[in-house]
């Protein structure tokens, strides 16, 4: 791409290796703990720093702490302090060493949840549901951005080639900027997210990886850090990150967050009948789920949904096996199987995973 455009940020033209002069300075027993949080849109993250005198473990042992809520569209001015609450804890990629990455949930004044958490009722049902062992497994979508708003690497005037030769492709005129999923991946392992995988996608410059499964609450947690790591390495490379979920209209594929879910009565020996039984649950509260599936209620998804590039339509309820057209796949390993799992692909790519995970275990394990 036309260095130009990528000296536009002033993040990448600052020299990092002069930053690399300070990175291993001994801070004498402290460590810094980033605090991060969802803001008052439902979609960006914030963080801010602290230093501790002692290495946390676990989050209980981490101060409660505030923010300006006001300046996060999550609080009036005359009573903005709102509180985060650690929930889990991740080695820093970013500062090494003893750092810590805090994930906290928001509470306002009165001690109430803020409209943005979604957490808390996440977690009171994954409680409920806990005896069935759910496990989430979320493929991420998202497309790079150059300063100007434009996707990485594309024409400044025009458009590039058709789709096409850009889905886990390989070759300078297949994909841009690897440097940032491979840095991304590398930063998530360390971190200690459960990472499983990544590839390129349709559209060029928009890429995909997938978090877990892991059990319960935990992917929810670990995909909005992954969200986090991915913005801030984005940012070091001068690079915006969106997860709108139809980035460019026309004929681009649109970006989700497939939602992959099973009990350990759908992962044990025939399976398949609750897979089924609980895709029946979904046939049913179809217009629920799509309310829970971007942050907009579905308007985003209205975008996203036609029933064109490799998507169902919003409209309507469907299933099947190996059908990357409806609604609800089953895989066809585990149709073969006859048990495994089942995957939403209705979920847009800047959804809340907390709402998304809470919509499946009501309607497939809590019965709504
Ligand atoms: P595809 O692109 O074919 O839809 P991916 O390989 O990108 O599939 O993602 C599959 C996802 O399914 C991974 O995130 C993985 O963690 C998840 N997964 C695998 N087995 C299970 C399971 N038993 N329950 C829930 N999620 C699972
Ligand atoms: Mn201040
Ligand atoms: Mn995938
Ligand atoms: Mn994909
Ligand atoms: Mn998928």
């Amino acid at each position: 791409m036309p260095a130009s455009t990528l000296q536009n940020s002033p993040n990448a033209v600052l020299n990092k290796s002069v930053a690399d002069r300070y990175r291993n300075l001994p801070c004498k027993g402290r460590i810094k703990a980033t605090y991060i949080w969802i803001d008052g849109t439902g979609e960006n993250v914030r963080a801010k720093t602290r230093t501790l005198d002692f290495v946390p473990t676990e989050p209980e042992e981490l101060p409660i702490w505030n923010y300006d809520g006001s300046s996060c569209f999550q609080a009036e001015g005359a009573n903005s302090d709102t509180y985060l609450h650690p929930v889990a804890l991740y080695n820093d990629p970013f500062t090494g060493g003893n750092n810590k990455l805090v994930l906290c949930d928001t509470y306002r004044y009165n001690k109430q949840p803020t409209a943005t958490n979604k957490r808390k009722s996440c977690l009171e049902a994954m409680e409920a549901a806990r005896d069935t062992i759910p496990w989430f497994g979320i493929e991420q979508e998202y497309t790079l951005l150059d300063m100007d708003m434009r996707p990485l690497g594309w024409p400044k005037v025009g458009f590039p080639g058709p789709q096409g030769p850009y889905y886990c492709g390989v070759g300078a005129n297949k994909v841009y900027a690897r440097d940032i999923v491979e840095s991304h991946y590398s930063a998530c392992l360390y971190a200690g997210i459960n990472i499983s995988g990544t590839n390129a996608e349709v559209m060029p410059s928009q890429w995909e990886y997938q978090v877990g499964p892991c059990e319960g609450i935990a992917t929810s947690d670990q995909l909005w850090v992954s969200r986090y790591i991915l913005h801030r390495v984005s940012e070091d490379f001068g690079v915006i990150v969106t997860f709108d979920p139809k980035p460019i209209e026309g004929d681009w594929n649109g970006a989700g967050a497939h939602t992959n879910f099973s009990t350990k009565a759908m992962r044990d020996e025939g399976g398949l009948r609750d897979i089924e039984k609980a895709i029946e649950k979904l046939a049913k509260n179809h217009r629920q789920h799509i309310e829970a599936y971007d942050p907009r209620g579905g308007k985003d998804n209205e975008r996203r949904l036609t029933g064109s590039h490799e998507t169902s339509s919003i409209h309507n309820f469907t299933s099947g096996v190996a059908n990357r057209k409806a609604s609800v796949r089953i895989p066809r390993g585990c149709a073969e199987e006859k048990k495994g799992y089942l995957e939403d692909r209705r979920p847009s790519s800047n959804c809340d995973p907390y709402s998304v995970c809470e919509a499946l275990i009501r309607t497939c394990v809590l019965n709504g």
